[in-house]
């Protein structure tokens, strides 16, 4: 239930709304606004009659939602969700759109890393992306370099300056992870691990989830409502294509529609993942670019020294070349889509 105050409701009206709530054994989240204040009430069952709240003094209306997603939709939260991280990058609404780039996972050769990331810097990206953990399909697969790579990345980004983003499994590894990530990873495969959202919603890192191979838009949602009503805020979801009949040509089908309609019904930020959203090199730059165009906050992609001889997903990573053809491309269009005027010049 979303109960929209009175823009001039006074703070012993919204104090009564919030008891009147928690005496029916209710939580509600107060979402402050510059002209009004929004109230979500938070419960598997909603056992108060709307009429009775509206008619309290300084309710303006009541509505119940039907989405279970509250705390993630933008009923509850009409703002946009800007996450903003110590460097001065901003993630969310209508920032310019942030680039996050690396190896699908971190390889036992630093200098490889390094290249990758120094070109990421080059070429303006904010965050170097590399798997420490890995979720393989196969047990025999490479694993990753654990608390290694994790060092890994942390000496790149003291080189570049770039932020982190990198992969969470298990709740057991989320401090040590902490100590080296800029933005923790949900998986695509984790996406339902409730335990471990739980886990993530009790840290004061930015989260950012990618949508299960098979998950609606509404579980993706409520992975992300885990997160959140455990009590971090800082939720950005990722859209990396979902299975389909049809893998011939591509590994997943890239729901680019996620796009609007995350920002139509959600204020959290959302990325598009074209790598592992299509399994090929070709496809990043096209897939990308409608990522773009359809209103993403950013994009994640592939890219590896050497993708011939690359541990993990070498087929949807670009070579060094390819990389900065590929960005400065993206780039260039992401310097002609007007985000509040914010970014007239190319780069
Ligand atoms: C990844 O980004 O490293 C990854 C494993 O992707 P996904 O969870 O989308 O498969
Ligand atoms: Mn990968």
């Amino acid at each position: 239930m979303i109960i929209v105050m009175e823009p001039d409701a006074t703070e012993a009206q919204l104090k009564r709304v919030l008891d009147y709530i928690e005496a029916r054994g209710m939580k509600s989240y107060i979402h402050k606004g510059d002209i009004l204040n929004v109230v979500a009430v938070i419960g598997d069952k909603i056992n108060i009659n709307p009429e009775s709240v509206a008619a309290l003094d300084g309710v303006s209306s009541v509505k119940k939602i039907q989405e279970p997603f509250k705390l993630a939709s933008r009923q509850s939260h009409p703002e946009d969700t800007i996450i903003t991280f110590p460097n001065g990058v901003k993630i969310g609404g209508n920032e310019r759109p942030i680039l996050m780039v690396g190896p699908c996972s971190v390889e036992k050769d630093f200098d490889g890393l390094l290249k990758v990331a120094m070109a990421a810097k080059e070429m303006g990206c904010q965050f170097l992306r590399g798997g420490a953990f890995k979720p393989r399909t196969s047990p025999y697969d490479f694993q990753g370099l654990e608390e290694k790579g994790l060092q890994y990345l942390a000496k790149a980004r003291e080189k570049t300056g770039l932020l982190v983003i990198t992969e969470v499994m298990d709740t057991m590894d989320i401090s040590l992870l902490c100590q080296y990530a800029d933005i923790l990873q949900v998986g695509a495969r984790n996406m339902q691990n409730f335990k471990l959202l739980k886990a993530l919603g009790r840290i004061n890192k930015p989260i950012m989830i990618k949508r299960g191979p098979a998950a609606s838009i509404k579980e993706f949602l409520l992975a992300a409502e885990y997160v959140i009503s455990n009590g971090n805020p800082n939720v950005i979801l990722c859209e990396r294509g979902v299975k389909s009949f049809d893998t011939q040509f591509a590994r997943n089908v890239l729901d680019i529609s996620a796009v609007p309609i995350i920002r139509k019904i959600s204020h959290l930020p959302i990325i598009v993942d074209p790598s592992h959203g299509t399994g090929k090199r070709y496809l990043i730059e096209p897939m990308g670019k409608a990522a773009l165009v359809a209103g993403a906050h950013g994009l994640m992609y592939e890219v590896h020294h050497d993708p011939d001889n690359a541990l993990c997903d070498g087929a949807q990573s670009l070579n060094l070349d390819q990389f900065r053809e590929v960005t400065r491309s993206l780039n260039k269009l992401i310097g002609r889509i007007d985000y509040d005027n914010k970014n007239s010049q190319d780069s």
